[in-house]
């Protein structure tokens, strides 16, 4: 975090560690972990959890954050996915140090820490089949009944459980299981599973195991055995939080972290899910993780998101223990207000139409001065090439113009940016179609820099660039992968991919941008006057065409939303969601 972001005003777990401090528990220590499952690509949900435990330990002296990639599931998980996963932290602005973890580090122990269960007759192999064991587990309403396993002696259990992890038995033949309480009206208690065997290699440690240790084992006791305070999690695992006390319980480990757990993201128009975000890489339906419309960090990044922009969005949506829904206008508002700060301004024009000033002498060019960014004056000014020949969006000229359109039309003036006022004289057309191929215009010398000495006033002013010196460019205009906020609405039967938006992309090309964009980076990120903001893509722009990917339009529908809500609760209306 940067020392010019504003603390995040304290919620009920930033209370809950400032009530801990104050009493002195875990000698005044704050060890909050970041524990994703090395199975995909981070997403903005991510981001949530990421921003909230390096806070913390950011905000707290001597506070630490770890990343621990949760990796006890082989075969789902890759190297590829850690590599996404440190790069994607790293951007976003926070630093582990020397705090990199892995859960399979920690398989000697969790195994010991297994067989200790079973020497206390906590834990028992049983070898019901998986079917049976859902049956046997019994139902929210209805009690679990004991598996005909439970009484093994801790000799047999000892004597079984070494040989699944040997390799003597098949996958599914046998679980060791926390001997707790089949009646538990808490289904997490009725003797969870808590290895089984999987006979497939491991990317970390080959093929030394055949048995993994189950999520709600291995979370607790890694935690406990890094020394984490305070265990921060989604909602979802509150039913899970007796499970995760009773096995640090039984073992009686010197570190029993505290499990918090808070809202989840959920984000309007997109879907957040790992499995389903994997369907549509592997399904072709985008290009890839890092598709520019996918809620990933690394598909934002390259859609031209700033870290500081996804911190702050994860800032104002807080943290609470309420599920809601946030509106995905939220985070292009963030994005936008710091780019209004930080992008410079050029000018690009995306559907060109060919204008010719009649009165403009051929071969003459002019340098104009165009200033880079009005919010910051200290990114100066560059020039611009006027001439003869230039281009103009199509969308700024109406044969017909409608009532309050104010562009440019037959007869009509108009300012160009930093240049001249303009005016409509005349129109060429295809012969063959009757389209309007090219305007021609007259420019008043007298009005260089976009005003005129007599005063008299035009209503628009358009961009434009000059034919002879403009760049070929493609665009990618981007709107949200589903038409629904809420992708999991379906039709009986149907998939979430039956709400996919049919426009989500759109290519324009040959588009045309000024000249000062020879020099554009990948990565880099500008304002098209009028346009929007876009940002170089760092896949497929080079030399010979650059392409610019479309992070977000210039329009604010958040802004309203804002004001609305502000309104409401003013008048003490409730809010929405
Ligand atoms: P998925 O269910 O999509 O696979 P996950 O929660 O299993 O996601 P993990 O890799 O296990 O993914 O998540 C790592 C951490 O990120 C966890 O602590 C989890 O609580 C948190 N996290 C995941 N999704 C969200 C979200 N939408 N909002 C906030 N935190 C999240
Ligand atoms: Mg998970």
């Amino acid at each position: 975090m940067t020392m010019t972001e504003s603390r995040p005003s304290p919620d009920f777990i930033r209370n809950i560690i400032a009530e801990d401090l104050k009493a002195n528990r875990n000698e005044g220590r704050v060890v909050t972990r970041f524990p994703p499952e090395p199975n995909g690509y981070l997403h903005i949900g991510h981001a949530k959890s990421i921003c909230l435990n390096f806070g913390i330990a950011a905000e707290n002296k001597d506070g630490v954050c770890h990343l621990r990639f949760d990796d006890t599931d082989p075969g789902k998980e890759d190297i590829e996915y850690i590599e996404s996963i440190k790069r994607d932290v790293k951007w976003l602005g926070f630093d582990w140090g020397e705090h990199l973890y892995y859960a399979s580090d920690y398989f000697d122990r969790l195994y010991e820490y297994a067989i200790q269960l079973i020497k206390k007759g906590k834990a028992y192999v049983c070898s019901l089949s998986p079917e049976e064991v859902k049956e046997y587990r019994g139902t929210l309403t209805e009690p679990g009944r004991d598996s005909p396993y439970r009484s093994r002696s801790v000799e047999e259990n000892l004597d079984l459980f070494e040989r699944m992890r040997a390799g003597e038995f098949e996958d599914g033949s046998h679980i060791l299981r926390a001997k707790i309480d089949m009646a538990s009206p808490n289904l997490n208690m009725r003797d969870p599973a808590i290895y089984r065997i999987k006979r497939m290699p491991h990317h970390r440690t080959g093929d030394k195991w055949c048995i993994y240790p189950m999520y709600d084992y291995a979370h607790c006791l890694s935690d406990s055995i890094e020394g984490i305070t305070h265990s921060i999690c989604t909602l979802e695992f509150e039913d899970h939080r007796p499970l995760y006390d009773w096995v640090l319980d039984q073992l009686e480990v010197e570190c029993h972290p505290r499990q918090i757990e808070f809202a989840r993201l959920n984000l309007s128009h997109t879907i957040m899910s790992k499995r389903k975000l994997l369907k549509l890489v592997e399904s072709g339906v985008v290009t890839g993780w890092d598709d520019p419309r996918m809620p990933t960090i690394s598909g934002l990044r390259r859609r031209g998101y700033t870290p500081k922009s996804i911190r702050d969005f994860c800032e104002r949506i807080g943290v609470s223990k309420r599920n809601s829904m946030v509106d995905v206008s939220l985070l292009e508002h963030c994005v936008r207000q710091d780019l209004n700060q930080r992008a410079p301004r050029v000018m690009g024009v995306l559907r060109p139409l060919k204008v010719v000033i009649e009165n403009y002498p051929e071969g003459r060019v002019e340098e104009l001065e165009a200033v880079n960014n009005p919010e910051d004056p200290g990114m100066g000014c560059r020039k611009v090439p006027f001439s003869r020949v230039l281009y103009i969006e199509q969308e700024d000229f109406r044969e017909d113009p409608p009532k309050k359109y104010f562009r440019l039309a037959p007869g009509r003036e108009v300012r160009l940016r930093y240049a001249y006022f303009i005016k409509c004289v005349g129109v060429v057309r295809d012969e063959q179609t009757g389209e309007i191929t090219e305007l021609r215009c007259t420019y008043d010398p007298g009005t260089r820099g976009g005003g005129a000495p007599d005063g008299r006033k035009v209503r628009a002013t358009l961009h434009w660039v000059s034919a002879a010196h403009s760049l070929r460019a493609e665009v990618r205009l981007y709107d949200h992968l589903f038409l629904k906020a809420n992708p999991d609405e379906v039709e009986d039967g149907a998939d979430f991919r039956s709400n996919l938006n049919p426009n989500s992309l759109e290519i324009l090309t040959p588009c045309l941008v000024e000249p000062s964009l020879a020099n554009a980076v990948p990565g880099s990120r500008y304002q098209f006057e009028r346009q929007g903001y876009f940002c170089v893509d760092t896949k497929d722009s080079s030399d010979k065409l650059l392409v610019f990917n479309r992070t977000v339009t210039l329009r604010d529908p958040w802004a309203k939303i804002e004001k609305a809500l502000k309104k409401q609760s003013a008048t003490g209306k409730k809010q929405p969601g």
